[in-house]
Protein backbone atom coordinates (compact mmCIF):
# COMPACT_ATOMS: atom_id res chain seq x y z
CA UNK A 1 0.00 0.00 0.00
CA UNK A 2 1.38 3.64 -1.04
CA UNK A 3 1.61 6.73 1.17
CA UNK A 4 -0.49 8.81 -0.96
CA UNK A 5 -1.27 13.06 -0.59
CA UNK A 6 -4.75 13.63 -2.01
CA UNK A 7 -5.60 17.07 -3.05
CA UNK A 8 -8.80 18.74 -4.15
CA UNK A 9 -11.90 16.70 -2.12
CA UNK A 10 -14.56 18.48 -3.90
CA UNK A 11 -17.51 16.50 -5.91
CA UNK A 12 -14.60 14.01 -7.42
CA UNK A 13 -12.17 14.00 -5.52
CA UNK A 14 -13.69 13.51 -1.89
CA UNK A 15 -15.06 10.03 -2.56
CA UNK A 16 -11.81 9.47 -4.44
CA UNK A 17 -10.05 10.13 -1.70
CA UNK A 18 -12.49 7.92 0.29
CA UNK A 19 -11.91 4.90 -1.99
CA UNK A 20 -7.96 5.13 -1.69
CA UNK A 21 -8.18 4.92 2.13
CA UNK A 22 -11.06 1.76 1.68
CA UNK A 23 -8.46 0.46 -0.10
CA UNK A 24 -6.02 0.62 2.53
CA UNK A 25 -3.65 3.04 1.58
CA UNK A 26 -2.11 5.82 3.86
CA UNK A 27 -4.04 9.34 2.50
CA UNK A 28 -2.89 12.60 3.52
CA UNK A 29 -5.91 15.07 2.42
CA UNK A 30 -6.21 18.80 1.62
CA UNK A 31 -8.54 20.87 0.38
CA UNK A 32 -8.97 24.90 1.03
CA UNK A 33 -12.82 23.97 2.16
CA UNK A 34 -12.02 22.95 5.47
CA UNK A 35 -15.91 21.28 5.71
CA UNK A 36 -14.20 18.64 2.68
CA UNK A 37 -11.40 17.80 4.59
CA UNK A 38 -13.27 17.22 7.64
CA UNK A 39 -15.27 14.78 6.20
CA UNK A 40 -12.37 12.43 4.79
CA UNK A 41 -10.89 12.95 8.40
CA UNK A 42 -14.04 11.25 9.19
CA UNK A 43 -13.40 8.37 6.67
CA UNK A 44 -9.87 7.54 8.37
CA UNK A 45 -7.65 10.21 6.16
CA UNK A 46 -4.98 12.22 7.51
CA UNK A 47 -5.21 16.21 6.61
CA UNK A 48 -2.78 19.01 6.50
CA UNK A 49 -2.56 22.33 6.41
CA UNK A 50 -0.98 23.18 2.88
CA UNK A 51 -0.44 21.27 -0.26
CA UNK A 52 3.19 20.84 0.66
CA UNK A 53 2.53 19.44 3.90
CA UNK A 54 0.13 16.97 2.48
CA UNK A 55 3.02 16.14 -0.03
CA UNK A 56 5.71 15.44 2.80
CA UNK A 57 6.79 11.66 2.75
CA UNK A 58 4.27 10.87 -0.19
CA UNK A 59 5.86 8.33 -2.68
CA UNK A 60 2.81 9.77 -4.50
CA UNK A 61 0.85 12.80 -5.21
CA UNK A 62 -2.83 12.96 -6.89
CA UNK A 63 -4.37 16.25 -7.82
CA UNK A 64 -8.41 16.79 -8.38
CA UNK A 65 -8.53 20.80 -9.13
CA UNK A 66 -11.10 22.81 -11.11
CA UNK A 67 -9.24 23.94 -13.81
CA UNK A 68 -5.62 24.60 -15.17
CA UNK A 69 -4.80 28.01 -13.19
CA UNK A 70 -5.02 25.82 -10.16
CA UNK A 71 -2.99 23.11 -11.28
CA UNK A 72 -0.35 25.45 -12.14
CA UNK A 73 -0.91 27.00 -8.72
CA UNK A 74 -0.59 24.05 -7.13
CA UNK A 75 2.65 22.29 -8.85
CA UNK A 76 4.56 25.45 -10.75
CA UNK A 77 6.70 28.29 -9.22
CA UNK A 78 8.91 28.49 -6.55
CA UNK A 79 5.96 27.78 -4.12
CA UNK A 80 4.91 24.86 -6.14
CA UNK A 81 5.01 21.56 -5.02
CA UNK A 82 7.56 20.58 -8.11
CA UNK A 83 9.89 22.52 -6.46
CA UNK A 84 9.62 20.48 -3.43
CA UNK A 85 8.91 17.48 -4.31
CA UNK A 86 11.72 14.83 -3.76
CA UNK A 87 12.65 13.35 -6.89
CA UNK A 88 10.85 10.01 -8.43
CA UNK A 89 7.77 11.16 -6.65
CA UNK A 90 4.84 10.18 -8.86
CA UNK A 91 2.58 12.80 -9.86
CA UNK A 92 -0.96 12.37 -10.90
CA UNK A 93 -3.19 14.80 -12.20
CA UNK A 94 -7.17 13.87 -12.37
CA UNK A 95 -8.36 17.35 -12.90
CA UNK A 96 -9.56 18.13 -16.42
CA UNK A 97 -7.40 21.23 -17.97
CA UNK A 98 -5.86 22.20 -21.28
CA UNK A 99 -3.19 19.54 -23.19
CA UNK A 100 -0.50 22.20 -23.25
CA UNK A 101 -0.74 22.82 -19.56
CA UNK A 102 -0.64 19.10 -18.78
CA UNK A 103 2.24 19.16 -20.85
CA UNK A 104 3.73 22.68 -19.22
CA UNK A 105 3.37 20.77 -15.73
CA UNK A 106 4.99 17.44 -17.25
CA UNK A 107 7.85 19.31 -18.48
CA UNK A 108 8.28 21.28 -14.96
CA UNK A 109 8.46 17.54 -13.19
CA UNK A 110 11.03 16.30 -15.96
CA UNK A 111 13.26 19.00 -14.78
CA UNK A 112 13.58 16.94 -11.79
CA UNK A 113 13.15 14.31 -12.03
CA UNK A 114 9.43 13.48 -11.06
CA UNK A 115 7.41 11.57 -13.29
CA UNK A 116 3.91 12.86 -14.22
CA UNK A 117 0.83 11.66 -15.42
CA UNK A 118 -2.33 13.82 -16.90
CA UNK A 119 -5.11 11.45 -15.84
CA UNK A 120 -8.35 13.00 -15.99
CA UNK A 121 -11.53 10.62 -15.21
CA UNK A 122 -15.10 9.97 -16.79
CA UNK A 123 -17.92 8.29 -15.54
CA UNK A 124 -19.29 11.48 -12.77
CA UNK A 125 -19.68 11.62 -8.84
CA UNK A 126 -21.79 8.19 -9.22
CA UNK A 127 -18.27 6.76 -10.75
CA UNK A 128 -16.21 8.14 -8.45
CA UNK A 129 -18.39 7.09 -5.36
CA UNK A 130 -18.54 3.37 -6.81
CA UNK A 131 -14.72 3.39 -7.39
CA UNK A 132 -15.99 2.70 -11.31
CA UNK A 133 -14.13 5.75 -13.24
CA UNK A 134 -12.31 5.31 -16.26
CA UNK A 135 -8.89 7.14 -16.28
CA UNK A 136 -7.09 8.39 -19.56
CA UNK A 137 -3.50 8.82 -19.35
CA UNK A 138 -1.08 10.54 -20.93
CA UNK A 139 2.51 9.93 -19.96
CA UNK A 140 5.19 7.59 -20.21
CA UNK A 141 4.72 4.44 -20.25
CA UNK A 142 6.72 3.29 -16.80
CA UNK A 143 4.89 6.03 -15.30
CA UNK A 144 1.47 4.95 -16.19
CA UNK A 145 2.58 0.90 -15.21
CA UNK A 146 3.60 2.49 -12.03
CA UNK A 147 0.01 4.42 -11.14
CA UNK A 148 -2.05 1.39 -12.47
CA UNK A 149 -2.60 -0.46 -9.43
CA UNK A 150 -3.24 3.22 -7.49
CA UNK A 151 -5.94 4.15 -9.73
CA UNK A 152 -7.38 0.73 -10.09
CA UNK A 153 -8.51 1.35 -6.25
CA UNK A 154 -10.75 4.29 -7.98
CA UNK A 155 -11.38 3.36 -11.34
CA UNK A 156 -12.37 0.09 -13.33
CA UNK A 157 -10.73 1.18 -17.06
CA UNK A 158 -7.41 2.41 -16.86
CA UNK A 159 -6.69 3.80 -20.56
CA UNK A 160 -3.02 4.78 -21.56
CA UNK A 161 -3.56 7.55 -24.31
CA UNK A 162 -0.30 8.13 -25.79
CA UNK A 163 2.61 10.48 -24.36
CA UNK A 164 1.60 13.88 -22.07
CA UNK A 165 -1.41 16.02 -22.52
CA UNK A 166 -2.98 13.07 -24.66
CA UNK A 167 -5.01 12.08 -21.79
CA UNK A 168 -6.45 15.42 -21.88
CA UNK A 169 -7.33 15.36 -25.59
CA UNK A 170 -9.23 12.55 -25.32
CA UNK A 171 -11.04 13.78 -22.18
CA UNK A 172 -11.87 16.93 -24.01
CA UNK A 173 -13.06 15.16 -27.03
CA UNK A 174 -15.53 12.88 -24.77
CA UNK A 175 -16.58 15.93 -22.74
CA UNK A 176 -17.90 17.32 -26.12
CA UNK A 177 -19.60 14.69 -27.23
CA UNK A 178 -21.08 14.18 -23.43
CA UNK A 179 -22.49 17.85 -24.21
CA UNK A 180 -23.65 17.35 -27.33
CA UNK A 181 -25.64 13.76 -26.31
CA UNK A 182 -27.22 15.40 -22.43
CA UNK A 183 -28.30 18.45 -25.25
CA UNK A 184 -29.66 16.10 -27.77
CA UNK A 185 -31.20 14.05 -24.82
CA UNK A 186 -32.99 16.83 -22.91
CA UNK A 187 -34.54 18.12 -26.52
CA UNK A 188 -35.71 14.52 -27.64
CA UNK A 189 -37.42 14.17 -23.82
CA UNK A 190 -38.86 18.02 -24.19
CA UNK A 191 -40.86 17.08 -27.40
CA UNK A 192 -41.68 14.02 -26.41
CA UNK A 193 -43.35 15.26 -23.16
CA UNK A 194 -45.00 18.27 -25.34
CA UNK A 195 -46.65 15.84 -27.18
CA UNK A 196 -47.91 13.89 -24.30
CA UNK A 197 -45.72 11.59 -23.29
CA UNK A 198 -44.42 9.81 -20.44
CA UNK A 199 -40.87 10.90 -19.88
CA UNK A 200 -39.92 7.85 -18.14
CA UNK A 201 -41.32 5.93 -20.79
CA UNK A 202 -40.01 8.24 -23.52
CA UNK A 203 -37.05 7.59 -21.82
CA UNK A 204 -37.06 3.64 -21.73
CA UNK A 205 -38.09 3.19 -25.43
CA UNK A 206 -35.00 5.49 -26.32
CA UNK A 207 -32.64 3.24 -24.13
CA UNK A 208 -33.40 0.19 -26.09
CA UNK A 209 -33.21 1.93 -29.89
CA UNK A 210 -30.92 3.69 -31.79
CA UNK A 211 -31.28 7.21 -29.74
CA UNK A 212 -29.76 5.18 -26.61
CA UNK A 213 -26.95 6.98 -24.83
CA UNK A 214 -25.27 7.79 -21.34
CA UNK A 215 -27.29 10.29 -20.42
CA UNK A 216 -30.56 8.19 -20.87
CA UNK A 217 -29.04 5.07 -19.35
CA UNK A 218 -27.64 6.22 -15.90
CA UNK A 219 -27.86 10.13 -15.60
CA UNK A 220 -31.37 11.43 -17.10
CA UNK A 221 -31.93 14.70 -17.48
CA UNK A 222 -35.57 14.94 -16.63
CA UNK A 223 -36.62 14.99 -13.20
CA UNK A 224 -38.31 11.63 -11.06
CA UNK A 225 -37.01 9.65 -14.41
CA UNK A 226 -34.13 7.87 -12.30
CA UNK A 227 -33.02 8.20 -8.54
CA UNK A 228 -30.10 9.36 -7.40
CA UNK A 229 -28.78 11.05 -10.55
CA UNK A 230 -28.73 15.35 -9.71
CA UNK A 231 -31.80 15.50 -11.84
CA UNK A 232 -34.08 14.33 -8.96
CA UNK A 233 -32.24 16.83 -6.63
CA UNK A 234 -33.16 19.79 -7.78
CA UNK A 235 -29.97 19.55 -10.59
CA UNK A 236 -28.08 19.61 -6.94
CA UNK A 237 -24.27 18.35 -7.15
CA UNK A 238 -23.00 16.47 -9.94
CA UNK A 239 -20.87 17.76 -12.87
CA UNK A 240 -21.76 22.03 -12.55
CA UNK A 241 -22.58 23.61 -15.72
CA UNK A 242 -19.12 25.74 -15.21
CA UNK A 243 -17.04 22.59 -15.57
CA UNK A 244 -18.89 21.64 -18.33
CA UNK A 245 -18.22 25.38 -20.15
CA UNK A 246 -14.49 24.99 -19.14
CA UNK A 247 -14.44 21.53 -20.94
CA UNK A 248 -16.62 22.77 -23.78
CA UNK A 249 -14.01 26.30 -24.25
CA UNK A 250 -10.93 24.03 -24.08
CA UNK A 251 -12.75 21.93 -26.78
CA UNK A 252 -13.69 24.84 -28.78
CA UNK A 253 -9.52 26.47 -28.20
CA UNK A 254 -7.92 23.03 -29.09
CA UNK A 255 -10.64 22.88 -32.60
CA UNK A 256 -9.21 26.53 -33.58
CA UNK A 257 -5.43 25.57 -33.03
CA UNK A 258 -5.55 22.61 -34.75
CA UNK A 259 -8.18 23.89 -37.83
CA UNK A 260 -11.04 21.10 -36.37
CA UNK A 261 -14.30 22.29 -37.42
CA UNK A 262 -16.83 21.10 -34.67
CA UNK A 263 -20.53 22.82 -35.56
CA UNK A 264 -21.95 20.45 -32.97
CA UNK A 265 -19.87 21.23 -30.23
CA UNK A 266 -19.62 25.11 -30.91
CA UNK A 267 -23.43 24.75 -30.16
CA UNK A 268 -23.48 23.17 -27.29
CA UNK A 269 -20.99 25.28 -25.95
CA UNK A 270 -23.56 28.47 -26.50
CA UNK A 271 -26.35 26.47 -25.08
CA UNK A 272 -24.59 25.53 -21.94
CA UNK A 273 -22.95 29.60 -21.89
CA UNK A 274 -26.69 30.52 -22.15
CA UNK A 275 -27.63 28.42 -19.59
CA UNK A 276 -24.97 29.73 -17.36
CA UNK A 277 -25.91 33.02 -18.13
CA UNK A 278 -29.30 32.46 -17.09
CA UNK A 279 -27.74 32.06 -13.47
CA UNK A 280 -27.61 28.09 -13.77
CA UNK A 281 -23.41 27.90 -13.12
CA UNK A 282 -23.77 26.07 -10.32
CA UNK A 283 -26.43 23.30 -10.91
CA UNK A 284 -25.35 19.90 -12.33
CA UNK A 285 -25.11 20.21 -16.23
CA UNK A 286 -28.25 17.96 -16.66
CA UNK A 287 -30.13 21.27 -15.96
CA UNK A 288 -29.62 21.77 -19.38
CA UNK A 289 -33.18 20.02 -19.95
CA UNK A 290 -34.91 23.60 -18.00
CA UNK A 291 -33.40 25.22 -21.20
CA UNK A 292 -36.16 23.61 -22.93
CA UNK A 293 -39.05 23.68 -20.61
CA UNK A 294 -38.10 27.51 -20.23
CA UNK A 295 -41.72 28.01 -21.45
CA UNK A 296 -43.43 24.91 -19.55
CA UNK A 297 -46.76 27.01 -17.45
P1 LIG B 1 -15.28 20.75 -7.43
O1 LIG B 1 -15.39 22.21 -7.73
O2 LIG B 1 -16.44 20.05 -6.80
O3 LIG B 1 -13.99 20.46 -6.52
C1 LIG B 1 -12.76 21.08 -6.64
C2 LIG B 1 -12.12 21.14 -5.26
O4 LIG B 1 -10.80 21.69 -5.40
C3 LIG B 1 -12.88 22.04 -4.27
O5 LIG B 1 -13.15 21.31 -3.08
C4 LIG B 1 -11.91 23.21 -4.03
O6 LIG B 1 -12.01 23.74 -2.71
C5 LIG B 1 -10.58 22.54 -4.27
N1 LIG B 1 -9.49 23.48 -4.59
C6 LIG B 1 -9.47 24.49 -5.48
N2 LIG B 1 -8.25 25.09 -5.50
C7 LIG B 1 -7.49 24.42 -4.59
C8 LIG B 1 -6.14 24.56 -4.16
N3 LIG B 1 -5.34 25.49 -4.64
N4 LIG B 1 -5.70 23.69 -3.20
C9 LIG B 1 -6.50 22.73 -2.70
N5 LIG B 1 -7.80 22.56 -3.06
C10 LIG B 1 -8.28 23.39 -4.00
O7 LIG B 1 -14.91 20.05 -8.82
P2 LIG B 1 -15.15 18.52 -9.24
O8 LIG B 1 -16.52 18.35 -9.77
O9 LIG B 1 -14.64 17.64 -8.15
O10 LIG B 1 -14.16 18.45 -10.51
C11 LIG B 1 -12.74 18.43 -10.37
C12 LIG B 1 -12.15 18.22 -11.75
O11 LIG B 1 -12.65 17.00 -12.31
C13 LIG B 1 -12.52 19.32 -12.75
O12 LIG B 1 -11.42 19.58 -13.58
C14 LIG B 1 -13.67 18.71 -13.54
O13 LIG B 1 -13.76 19.26 -14.84
C15 LIG B 1 -13.28 17.24 -13.55
N6 LIG B 1 -14.39 16.28 -13.65
C16 LIG B 1 -15.54 16.44 -12.95
C17 LIG B 1 -16.56 15.50 -13.08
C18 LIG B 1 -17.86 15.62 -12.31
O14 LIG B 1 -18.81 14.86 -12.64
N7 LIG B 1 -17.97 16.52 -11.34
C19 LIG B 1 -16.38 14.37 -13.89
C20 LIG B 1 -15.17 14.21 -14.56
C21 LIG B 1 -14.17 15.18 -14.44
Amino acid sequence: MAKIAFIGLGNMGGPMASNLVKAGHDVTVFDLSEAAVKSLEAEGAQSAGTAKAAAEGAECVITMLPAGQHVESVYLGEDGLLAHLPEGTLVIDSSTIAPETARAVAEAARARNIPFLDAPVSGGVGGAKAGILTFICGGAEEAFNQAKPILEAMGKNIFHAGDHGSGQVAKICNNMMLAILMAGTSEALALGVKNGLDPAVLSEIMKQSSGGNWALNVYNPWPGVMDGVPASRDYEGGFLVKLMNKDLGLAFDNAVKNHAPIPMGALARNLFELHAGQGNSDLDFSSIQRFYRSDDK
